[in-house]
């Protein structure tokens, strides 16, 4: 349920209206918009649907919210969210470009990659530490060490960092090292690992799980919001289908549907999105021209030889010529690079 408060609403209807739900065992979430003020229900609503709202002082209105999704959704938060990272915003109207290989593998290589994504323009860093592989024989990351060699990375280039965490008891050691936490498309459902990075407060790139529904990822989104943390930046990765050509299918209405259904900013991965590097450009192009608030790109000084994803990782040369293509087709859209 949501309580749209009126314009003129002052601090004690709202603070009367608040109590009110509390003292029926229900929490509260507020929005504190331009205009207005509303305050999302979170708990049995049943409590509090018999409960004469719309007469209280302050009111305009109350929503009864029929998508599962309270926190996350548009009714809740009409205005899209931004998330403030030191000197970079994502969900503005700049376009924000990530890069980096899929894996850390040593200090030099990523230090060599850093360079290269901070001339081409783009403020990220990805790297994953914890790789979690569809093989256990496959290398599975330098774990803490690579956290390490992240940061040192980042401190020296000039870059934020966002790095996968896959064990809810990693998260507090995460927030020491990197500036946004990446929920894998693997963990999307991994419930606990959610409300630990839900009450953790810090940013989070959470994508989109390979079989999981829009609405799906946007429940796992709203676990994170529960727990008080709305720092969330969401990830359409491409989802498993009939199709072999490519590794996953890039679903593309998923970013103009969550722009309606959700303030939270999305941002595409192209890379796990097609899984061939000769794909990535011309899907990046159509993930801007759709809406997307910015890109997660696997990018290797060496593809052919790194450690893993090498088939879908661009070179520093087709990296930049990506940053210029989607900076034409960001300028198309009404949005900066
Ligand atoms: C990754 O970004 O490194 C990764 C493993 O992606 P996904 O979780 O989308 O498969
Ligand atoms: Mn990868």
């Amino acid at each position: 349920m949501i309580i749209v408060l009126k314009a003129n609403a002052s601090k004690e209807d709202k603070q009367r209206i608040i109590d009110k739900v509390h003292s029926l065992g229900l929490q509260t979430m507020v929005s504190a918009g331009v205009e207005r003020s509303i305050i999302g229900v979170i708990g049995e609503e049943d409590k509090i649907r018999v409960q004469p709202l719309e007469a209280y002082p302050g009111v305009e209105h109350v929503i009864e919210v029929l998508s599962p999704f309270k926190l996350v959704s548009r009714e809740f938060k009409p205005e899209s969210s931004n998330i403030k990272i030191k000197d970079v915003t994502i969900g503005g109207e700049k376009i924000v470009i990530m890069g980096g290989p899929c894996a850390i593998e040593n200090l030099e290589t990523l230090r060599e990659i850093a360079l290269k994504v901070k001339e081409s323009g783009a403020t990220v860093l990805r790297g994953g530490a914890f790789k979690p592989r569809t093989s256990p024989y496959s290398f599975q990351g330098l774990g803490v060490e690579g956290l390490k060699i992240m940061k040192q990375v980042c401190d020296e280039v000039g870059l934020l960092s966002v790095t996968e965490v896959i064990d809810p008891r990693d998260v507090e050691l995460m927030a020491e090292y990197v500036d946004i936490m990446q929920v894998g498309a693997r963990n999307m459902q991994n419930f606990n690992l959610l409300k630990e990075i839900g009450r953790s407060k810090r940013p989070v790139l959470l994508k989109r799980g390979m079989m999981a529904t829009i609405k799906e990822f946007l429940m796992s989104a709203e676990y994170i919001l529960s727990e008080g943390n709305f720092n969330v930046i969401l990830c359409e990765r491409g989802i498993r289908t009939f199709e072999t050509y490519t590794r996953n299918t890039f679903d593309i209405n998923a970013v103009p549907a969550i722009k309606i259904l959700s303030h939270l900013p999305i941002v595409v991965d192209p890379s796990h999105a097609t899984g061939k590097w000769g794909l990535v450009t011309p899907i990046s192009r159509a993930a801007i021209a759709a809406g997307a608030d910015g890109l997660i790109v696997e990018m290797h000084v060496h593809p052919e030889e790194a450690l893993s994803d090498g088939t879908q990782s661009l070179n520093p040369e087709n990296f930049e010529a990506m940053i210029k293509q989607v900076g034409a087709v960001a300028q198309a859209v009404g949005r900066t690079i």
